[in-house]
């Protein structure tokens, strides 16, 4: 029995390239990204309004076994849930009427390489597709967390979990979202390169509109160059 409250998306087009797929969201993260627009997710606790059992998402997605092609672990910061391994063997195990497993595609902004390394390690727990952001230049990591200590040891941890994906063998992207206001210039970007190397590194705008920091709402959408 895995017992975590979350949201969940019963159906996706766009969270998992190529496939019809179920979108769990855990609650809670480790940073405090000013834009990030999952404000209830972050600051709320499991029980807020809206959240189901995973439990009950998981019957879900087993009646739907032959339509979905997976299933997205997001947040939030997945990577936070104690279960992760044995929630991802459940999603790759075959079904309960001998349906077939479905891929797990985990989306996390790799600061927890431990359980990166826990997951890549045996093939039942392996996701089969890893998604990690690249949100800033890995030495000003310090402005996203609650409190500000420092953030040396996430910089090792940014470049040691996406050492882990490029090593893995798995499909997988990094992406980074073009922040307004001069908050993600050429240096981040030069910063981050090493750590996407020749993968995948896709951009996305910054779209206003329930930012964790308000004072983001008043700044424009930005372009994709
Ligand atoms: S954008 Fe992602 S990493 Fe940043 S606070 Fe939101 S959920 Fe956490």
């Amino acid at each position: 029995m895995l017992d975590a409250q979350i949201s969940f998306r019963k159906t996706s087009l766009v969270d998992y390239p190529g496939k019809i797929a179920s979108v769990i969201f855990f609650s809670g993260c480790n940073l405090r990204c000013p834009w990030c627009q999952n404000r209830e997710l972050v600051l709320t606790p499991q029980s807020a309004a809206g959240r189901i059992s995973l439990e009950h998402a998981l019957e879900q997605i087993e009646k739907r076994r032959n339509v979905l092609g997976g299933v997205v672990l997001s947040g939030g910061e997945p990577t936070l849930y104690r279960d992760l391994p044995a929630l991802i063997r459940r999603i790759k195990a075959q079904g309960k009427l001998g349906l077939p497993g479905l891929s797990v595609k985990l989306d996390t902004n790799g600061t927890f390489p431990a359980v990166l390394e826990e997951l890549l390690a045996a093939p039942d727990t392996r996701p089969d597709y890893i998604a990690m952001d690249l949100k800033i230049a890995p030495s000003r990591y310090a402005v996203l967390l609650p409190q500000s200590p420092g953030a040396g040891s996430l910089e090792a941890a940014l470049q040691k979990s996406a050492a882990l994906i490029r090593a893995s063998g798995i499909p997988h992207e990094f992406r980074s979202l073009n922040l307004p206001n001069g908050f993600f210039g050429p240096a981040d970007r030069e910063a981050l390169a090493p750590l996407a190397g020749d993968s995948p590194w896709n951009f996305r705008p910054f779209r206003p509109g329930n930012c964790l920091d308000p004072a983001w709402d008043e700044y424009e959408e930005t372009a994709v160059d």
